[in-house]
């Protein structure tokens, strides 16, 4: 439900590597027909399934009865089918819900994760709906003597490691920027990624790299500027009118419109946080900040959005003569972008002359160039002092 049906292992094994991907999470991975099709033809490698130059890793997302979405990452087939099996039939039909519904608490999924040698934590942690922190104000409120056991939180698209290292709990978890999709365009694939420092594709080795085990690590979280997240402000979900913190509360969270204003992650870090300032700890790997190259075609040609097919046939030219999107994004020269338009919104990135929209109430936060109309200026952030990519390199 809810995926696009070109959403095939073929298709992701063969668009991957164009965004630079090597390992990549099934997703839906408790899905009977998912796994076969994962599995067709293709033999279990230490907890992967290699299909040309991509691996894929199983896992899953589910949703507890508090409506709070976990990921699981499994080790090997067997574990899923025992994951299944602990489950005991609280869940949603495996077969049409890629993110089964689970009749359990969060402890109770942290058990059954734990009882198969999977790995959990929370997943976009502090988004309003489904997030762990939307709910509970600690990880104990939400997987209760497991806590310890949760090895990673996965950030969401709202939220950077500034913001979550605000919260002291959180300092102990490895980070992960994962970022779903439901579709196989280009701007939906790994919107956000990692990069691992591990010796190979393998089950084993991301385990190590999340534990921080054998000088295996996360070695960069990449994602989105937090303000294009769609939550990151408060905002109502109607009209998407934002508001600041105390004005909400004052409007016991109802906009003028009528509509309910929905908490963005800003806010809610607000709330949570028991440090005035991040503070990173020492195996905390630097954080980039990207914005999707689809994105910026888009704007330059004024396409209607960056799935349009001239925005594509742009984006696959330029990526194909520079080898990935982190390239032409950040180090290939600009003369080897041919539309001039596109040459000098991709310079203006690389400038920070590039400045955030902020989303909230269910909205996408946008981009906008300096020479912006001036209602779109009305909340500058600048993305300027970026290093590129490759100086992040071990
Ligand atoms: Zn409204």
């Amino acid at each position: 439900m809810g995926t696009s049906t070109a959403m095939t292992v073929q298709t992701l094994a063969e668009e991957s590597p164009k965004k630079g991907i090597r390992l990549l999470a099934t997703g839906d991975c408790l899905h009977p027909k998912w796994l076969a099709e994962i599995r067709d033809g293709t033999k279990e490698r230490d907890g992967v399934f290699d299909r040309g130059k991509v691996s894929f890793v199983l896992q899953t997302e589910v949703e507890d009865n508090h409506r709070v979405h976990h990921i699981i990452i499994f080790p090997d087939v067997a574990s899923v089918e025992g994951f299944i099996e602990g489950m005991k039939g609280r869940h949603s039909p495996l077969d049409s819900d890629g993110r089964p519904k689970v009749h359990m608490g969060g402890a109770e999924v942290a058990q059954a994760a734990v009882d198969c040698g999977a790995l959990f934590g929370p997943s976009h942690a502090f988004t309003p709906w489904t997030g762990m922190y939307g709910h509970h104000t600690k990880l104990a409120g939400c997987y209760g003597d497991l806590a310890p056991k949760a090895s990673f939180a996965e950030l969401g698209l709202s939220a950077d490691t500034d913001y979550a290292d605000r919260i002291s709990e959180l300092h102990r978890l490895t980070f992960l920027t994962n970022s779903d999709a439901h579709s196989p365009y280009p701007s939906r694939i790994a919107r956000e990624f990692n990069r691992l420092d591990i010796k190979d594709v393998t089950f084993t080795e991301l385990r190590k790299a999340i534990l921080r085990e054998g000088g295996r690590k996360f070695a960069l979280n990449v994602g989105f500027p937090p303000e294009e997240g769609k939550y990151n402000e408060s905002a109502c979900i109607a009209c998407f009118k934002h508001y600041d913190l105390k004005q909400a509360m004052a409007l016991r969270w109802r906009c003028v419109c009528g509509g309910v204003i929905k908490k963005g992650v800003k806010d809610r870090i607000e709330e949570l946080a028991d440090l005035p300032k991040p503070n990173h700890p020492d195996h905390r790997p630097p954080y980039l900040h990207i914005i999707p190259l689809s994105e910026i075609i888009a704007k330059a040609i004024h396409a209607p959005n960056a799935n349009a097919k001239a925005v594509e046939d742009i984006w696959a030219k330029l990526v194909g003569k520079a080898g990935s999107e982190v390239a032409v994004l950040i180090d290939d020269p600009i003369e080897n972008i041919a539309n001039p338009a596109v040459a000098d919104a991709v310079r203006r990135f690389r400038e920070g002359k590039v400045r955030m929209i902020p989303g909230g109430g269910g909205q996408y936060g946008t981009i906008a160039f300096d020479d912006a109309s001036p209602s779109e200026k009305a909340k500058p952030k600048s993305l300027k002092g970026q290093t590129a990519l490759m100086d992040f390199k071990g």
